[in-house]
């Protein structure tokens, strides 16, 4: 599904140089790489606090801990999303409430967000789904008029931008009042191990934030709140400084090789490929619409588990994210959730299907990834 060793190659000299610094200089936690990396990525997304941390999973939960949310309180989330988003709610004891999402987009449905507010709802989480802003005008708007926080969960999304309605345009998780990113390996910006960051304009929260990260820590050996030990270590600092300056390229790369995938695919009726839900209607040269995290086509009127199987057969990878909705996982069972209100993500379970994508994607691989499918199809 990715390629991480050939991405190496083109930053191998300078990661190897960085790392050694590192070891020489045994400045593994919260070493000048941790805080070079935090000022760049700062300046690229155009936010005033990025926060290290462990893990993209971490990462929500300490936003939640740092806007004081209280056991009881309601967290509106995407239904059809992975289960980190909806597991730290519940760590927390807050109280998920899951709704449905779009049909084109993979997207959390603002129209279901607004049916599931209650009295007790204090915040929205929009998941930026395999590389896509969900609809924030929206959103927005639905958490000013119910005065609701906005958590952004964009482990899926660097990189990408959201255009508002009035034209102007923003980087996925600069929009609400915090956001999270995971650093994971095979995510868009990844290192190589685990790793998360916090982003915030919000000079209060962001030192809250600080504290919490360090086991509530605000004065050495003063703990002031509960918090946790969620640190990004130097090395993946190191790792994330080198790779920076190429994630647009990067993106661009992923960006190329969907419009490959989508030329493929364009006069087959059983494959729906992705839709950018943007103004330019498409996947234009300096589109930074969608990033492609995954490359996610619905099938329509084949058999989608014959098709992983097909495609296993040819040793082609793939990957169904996501399989199974999450109120029906064990772990978030709701007596509150009702088959109805989840038309959408019980139908997308069984139709999506997500392509090998990464930046060293070449058009022979494209070739015969997209040759299986549509032989599969037509036979
Ligand atoms: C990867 C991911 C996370 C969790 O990130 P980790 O670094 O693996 O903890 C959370 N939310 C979404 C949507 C993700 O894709």
């Amino acid at each position: 599904m990715v390629d991480l060793q050939g991405q190496y190659k083109g930053i191998k000299e300078t990661v190897d140089a960085s790392i050694a610094e590192i070891l020489e200089s045994a400045a593994f936690i919260n070493g000048p790489y941790v805080h070079k990396f935090q000022a760049a990525l700062e300046a690229y997304l155009g936010v005033k606090h990025v926060i290290p941390c462990a893990n993209g999973t971490d990462a929500l939960q300490i936003a939640m801990m740092g806007l004081d949310l209280q056991p009881g309180d309601e967290v509106i989330t995407a239904d059809f999303t992975f289960a980190a988003t909806v597991e730290v709610i519940g760590l927390l004891r807050l109280t998920p409430v899951l709704v449905d999402v779009e049909p084109d987009t993979f997207n959390i449905d603002p129209v279901a967000i607004e049916k599931a507010i209650t009295p007790k709802t204090k915040a929205i989480v929009p998941v930026h789904l395999f590389g896509q802003a969900a609809n924030m005008d929206a959103i927005l708007a639905i958490a000013e008029k119910h005065n609701l926080y906005v958590i952004e969960d964009n482990a899926q999304g660097i990189g990408a931008a959201y255009t508002f309605k009035d034209g102007t345009k923003k980087k996925t998780g600069t929009i609400g009042h915090v956001a999270s990113t995971s650093f994971f390996p095979s995510k868009n910006l990844g290192c190589y191990g685990d790793g998360g960051a916090i982003f915030t304009d919000n000079d209060d929260l962001a030192h809250r934030i600080r504290g919490i990260v360090n086991h509530g820590m605000y004065k050495r050996y003063h703990h002031d709140v509960v918090g946790v030990n969620s640190r990004l270590d130097s090395i993946q600092a190191a790792v994330l400084l080198a790779k920076l300056p190429k994630l647009n390229d990067y993106n661009t790369a992923r960006r190329n090789a969907a419009k490959k995938y989508n030329a493929a695919f364009e006069n087959i009726d059983a494959i729906i490929t992705p839709v950018t839900n943007t103004s330019c209607k498409g996947i234009c040269d300096t589109c930074d619409c969608h990033v492609f995290h995954q490359y996610t086509l619905k099938v329509n009127g084949v058999d989608r588990d014959e098709l992983v199987a097909h495609l296993q057969s040819k040793e082609i990878p793939c990957g169904v994210y996501y399989p199974i909705p999450l109120h029906l996982q064990k772990a978030y069972v709701d007596e509150r959730y009702k088959e109805v209100d989840f038309p959408v993500t019980n139908q997308l379970v069984k139709e999506v299907i997500s392509l090998p994508m990464h930046t060293e994607l070449t058009d022979d691989q494209i070739d015969f990834i997209t040759t299986a499918i549509i032989d599969f199809i037509k036979k």
